[in-house]
């Protein structure tokens, strides 16, 4: 099975994306910091501040 260029692209993009996110996610673990990406405590928390 052939794998287009938009296909890996998209791929290759997700991939940089978590990348970025796990570094900035172990340099800003604490959810109270501002630069703290987000994570699945956050969702939680906003989605009953809702
Ligand atoms: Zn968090």
């Amino acid at each position: 099975m052939m794998i287009d260029d938009s296909e890996l692209h998209a791929m290759q993009s997700q991939i940089i994306y978590e990348k970025i996110y796990r570094i900035s996610l172990s340099q800003h673990s604490s959810c109270q910091d501002p630069d703290h990406p987000g994570c699945e405590e956050c969702e939680v928390e906003q989605e009953i501040d809702d």
